[in-house]
């Protein structure tokens, strides 16, 4: 049976790979050739400050990955460096393309960019549901609106979800990838784009996804008890795959069900809401999902924000957290909460800097998460942290790291205390600290803020905004 189209083009973004992935099982389906591209998207790229953002490197490495899969079948992937308003249209011109497939991007700045490339392209602009399991409009209340709390939002979400179907709608066929194609690729080496090699803490890639997702397999019966703490290696580390797409959603969800991880779907599903969250108010990029908090001013200052990004609070497990995350551009879950807490409790500042700060260092760092993990944390965000239950950061310390190993490695001038005392260093009598080192104020600085008094304040703000 012949096809409806001669030949399709496939714009992969955040799906890069070939496998398991529904734009480009549907150009197969109905095109007899398919051709692959990527564009380094330069209003993205001139925004990043690091030349050698691992970000950059990990879609390089991805993007290079995917031209080696399609050369596999005879095929390339087509590449270009430009703005994709300009260089999509310009690509489908050039190939002669009857239709451009890709899959749906629900942050503002996609949506308004794939609306000026639908209306740029002289040929249809098909997009499609790939990133996520369900998409905003497509999990509601009873009464047809968005869900604003995690725990009905993820009740109806299993119930409408099955795997069966959607793995159906996203069998590749690559006898229909394009034939004879140019090889673009080498073209674009990182340099040209204007950067340098950096370090992802996890390489870039669908083969790398795949077996990091495969060996967390092995553990998902581990996740539900260790997941909270950060030296446990307990996690998936699949954040930064399904960022990029290196490994389908479908497929993550798929093992969760396989392998009876439930406390890890559930995670999953945590990433679906926000996704959700994002597509229907994209005002949350910029203001406060709760709107009772709109007009709250975070009286913070700049040195004690500065002391917080340099890991130099005076708070050993916030310290370390935020050093690893400076240095590997990773931050494990838990420390994530409980240095966005102290950020906005303790120190009193808007969420908005940190997560700006996030924005620069996570490997994986996605829009949607990101937002929703700082306003969830400041108690302004869907379903949030109730304003008065404040993390302790030292109780947060002796829970979750109660070896003080984290610590010791992430702040090594405090590595020579006995485990116990890593965690209040500032409680430490002056003979243990000579002992081990220590000069407090000048080898490692005194708590900057006084915990119980940073809270009650913080409370106060909140109360002070609810009651005007
Ligand atoms: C302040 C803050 C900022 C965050 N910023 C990001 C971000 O930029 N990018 C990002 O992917 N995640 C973000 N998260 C969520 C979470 O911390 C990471 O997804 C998780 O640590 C990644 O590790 P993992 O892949 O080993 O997770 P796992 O525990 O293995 O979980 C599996 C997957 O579920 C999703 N997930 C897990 N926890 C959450 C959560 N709390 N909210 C939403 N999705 C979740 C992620 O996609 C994750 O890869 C943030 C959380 C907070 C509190």
């Amino acid at each position: 049976m012949s096809k409806p189209l001669r030949r399709a083009l496939v714009w992969i973004r955040r799906d890069l790979r070939l496998y398991d992935h529904v734009p480009l099982a549907r150009a197969c389906a109905e095109a007899d050739e398919v051709v692959v591209g990527f564009v380094f998207d330069t209003t993205i790229l001139r925004d990043l400050q690091d030349k050698d953002d691992t970000r950059v490197t990990f879609i390089h490495d991805s993007v290079m990955e995917v031209d080696r899969g399609l050369a596999e079948h005879g095929s390339r992937l087509m590449v270009r460096y430009g703005d994709p308003v300009e260089e999509i249209p310009k690509l489908a011109a050039e190939l002669g393309v009857d239709a451009v497939f890709t899959g749906r991007d629900y942050e503002p700045y996609a949506n308004h960019r794939d609306a000026e490339v639908a209306q740029r392209l002289a040929c249809p602009f098909v997009t499609l549901k790939d990133h996520v399991i369900f998409e905003a409009g497509e999990v509601l209340t009873q009464g047809g609106d968005p869900f604003r709390v995690y725990s009905p939002y993820a009740r109806a979400w299993r119930t409408r979800f099955r795997p069966e179907v959607d793995a159906a709608e996203a069998v590749v066929d690559p006898a229909a990838f394009g034939k004879n194609l140019e090889p673009h690729v080498q073209d674009w080496p990182l340099e040209k784009v204007g950067f340098v090699r950096g370090e992802p803490w996890t390489p870039g890639g669908e083969a790398a996804g795949r077996e990091n997702l495969r060996a967390f397999a092995r553990k998902i019966g581990r996740y539900a008890a260790n997941r909270d703490f950060p030296t446990r290696d307990a996690t998936s580390g699949l954040s930064v795959h399904l960022r990029f797409g290196t490994v389908s959603t479908r497929e993550a969800f798929r093992v969760a069900l396989a392998e009876g991880g439930d406390k890890w779907m559930s995670e999953l599903i945590w990433r679906e809401f926000y996704q959700d969250i994002l597509a229907n108010l994209p005002d949350v990029v910029e203001t406060t999902f709760n709107s009772a908090y709109r007009d709250l001013e975070f009286p913070g200052s700049d040195e004690h924000y500065q002391a917080w990004e340099d890991g130099m609070t005076g708070y050993p497990l916030v310290d370390a957290a935020m050093r690893c995350l400076n240095q590997t551009g990773w931050m494990h879950n838990r420390l994530r909460m409980v240095v966005a807490m102290f950020l906005t409790k303790d120190l009193l500042v808007d969420y908005r800097r940190g997560e700006a700060h996030f924005a620069r260092k996570l490997l994986d760092f996605d829009l949607a998460q990101n937002n929703g993990g700082w306003q969830w944390s400041a108690s302004v965000g869907a379903d949030a942290a109730p304003y008065f239950r404040v993390f302790n950061p030292y109780l947060q310390s002796e829970k979750f790291d109660p070896e003080g190993e984290f610590i010791a490695e992430w702040v090594p001038e405090l590595a020579a205390l006995p485990a116990h005392q890593r965690h209040r260093p500032h409680e430490v009598s002056p003979m243990e600290l000579l002992a081990a080192g220590i000069e407090l104020g000048k080898t490692y600085p005194y708590p900057i803020v006084d915990h119980a008094v940073q809270k009650d304040l913080a409370i106060k703000l909140f109360s002070d905004l609810r009651g005007s």
